[in-house]
C-alpha cells in the first residue's frame, strides 16, 4: 500500500491511474475506522480498479467548543486493518498539506446546510464540502463512498456535485450497526459502559418512529412526539438536538407522510453527541 501526505503527490498518482483507464474509488474518513468505514471499503473494493482511502481529521469542520483535539486517532490500527481490505493507497496528508498558510477559499451548499445538524453545528458542513471538493479535486475519483449513518452530510455532498457538475459517482452505502441497533462510530468509544447501553434508544426510537408509520400513522407531528416521549424515558440522555421527519433529498420538514420520509435523530449523552436515521 502507498501511504502518502502531500497533495501534489497524490494528485499525480492519481492522474496516472486514470490515464491508464483504471477506475479510481475513493472512501474518505476521518480514521479510528470500524466496521462501518470497512464496509464502505469493501464494497468499494467491488467496483473499481484502485481504492484509496483518505484519513484526515479536518479541522475545519468542528466548531471552537467541539472535540477536535479528543478526536480518536489510532494509524497503526487503521493501517493494519485497511491493509487487510485490501486498500492500494492511503492518503493521509497533514492540517498544513490541506490548508496551508493563508488559505481562504471554502465551499458551501446554502440551505441544506443549515438544516438538522447545521442548526446545532454552525459550519459544520462548509467544513465537511471544503474538504470533500479538495479531496475531489486531488483524487479525481470514478466513485466516492459515503455511509448513511451520516444522511445529511451525504445530501449535501450529493448537491454539491450535482451543483458544481462533478464527474463523480457517489455511492451511499446502509450503516453498520452494534446486535442491539447503535449505529457504529468512531465516537462511540467516548460512552462508558453505562452510556453505551443507554445510546441503544436512538435505534429503538427510530424503530418506533417506523412502525408507527408502517402501521399507518400519516401525521409527522403525532410520530415526532411519539419518538420524543420515547426519547425522553432514558435519564442519560442530556439533550435532545432534534427529533426529525424530512424530505429524503430537500431535508425540509414533512407535516404529512405520504412518501419516504427520513427520520433523523441527534441526541447528547454526556458530552458525547450522537446522530442516526432511517429512511422509511
Ligand atoms: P467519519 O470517519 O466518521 O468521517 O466517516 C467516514 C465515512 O464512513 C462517512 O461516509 C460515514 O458516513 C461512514 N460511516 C461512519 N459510520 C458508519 C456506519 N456505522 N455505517 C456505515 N458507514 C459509516
Amino acid at each position: 500500500m502507498d501511504i502518502i501526505s502531500s497533495p501534489i503527490e497524490m494528485q499525480n498518482l492519481c492522474r496516472g491511474i486514470i490515464m491508464q483507464g483504471r477506475s479510481l474509488g475513493l472512501v474518505p474518513t476521518m480514521g479510528a475506522l470500524h466496521k462501518g468505514h470497512l464496509s464502505l471499503m469493501q464494497k468499494a473494493r467491488q467496483q473499481n480498479d484502485v481504492l484509496t482511502v483518505s484519513i484526515f481529521v479536518n479541522p475545519v469542520q468542528f466548531g471552537p467548543h467541539e472535540d477536535l483535539e479528543q478526536y480518536p486517532r489510532d494509524m497503526a490500527g487503521d493501517i493494519e486493518k485497511i491493509e487487510a481490505v485490501p486498500v492500494d493507497i492511503l492518503f493521509n496528508p497533514g492540517v498544513k498539506d490541506i490548508y496551508p498558510e493563508g488559505y481562504s477559499t471554502y465551499v458551501e451548499v446554502e440551505r441544506m446546510s443549515n438544516a438538522l445538524c447545521g442548526m446545532y453545528r454552525p459550519g459544520h458542513f462548509k467544513g465537511v464540502t471544503t474538504v470533500v471538493t479538495k479531496l475531489f479535486n486531488i483524487i479525481r475519483p470514478t466513485r466516492a463512498y459515503f455511509g448513511q449513518k451520516d444522511y445529511q452530510q451525504s445530501a449535501i455532498i450529493r448537491k454539491l456535485v450535482k451543483d458544481l457538475n462533478m464527474d463523480i459517482d457517489l455511492v451511499v452505502c446502509p450503516t453498520i450497526r452494534e446486535p442491539d441497533g447503535l449505529a457504529m462510530s468512531s465516537r462511540n468509544s467516548y460512552l462508558s459502559p453505562k452510556q453505551r447501553d443507554a445510546a441503544a434508544v436512538i435505534y429503538a426510537t427510530l424503530t418506533l418512529g417506523k412502525n408507527l408509520i408502517t402501521e399507518g400513522h400519516r401525521d409527522a407531528k403525532a410520530v415526532q412526539e411519539a419518538m420524543l416521549e420515547n426519547l425522553k424515558k432514558e435519564p442519560l440522555i442530556e439533550d435532545i438536538d432534534y427529533v426529525a421527519i424530512v424530505d429524503t433529498e430537500t431535508l425540509s420538514p414533512i407535516e404529512h407522510i405520504s412518501e419516504q420520509v427520513l427520520l433523523a435523530i441527534a441526541i447528547r449523552i454526556g458530552k458525547t453527541r450522537l446522530i442516526d436515521n432511517i429512511i422509511v
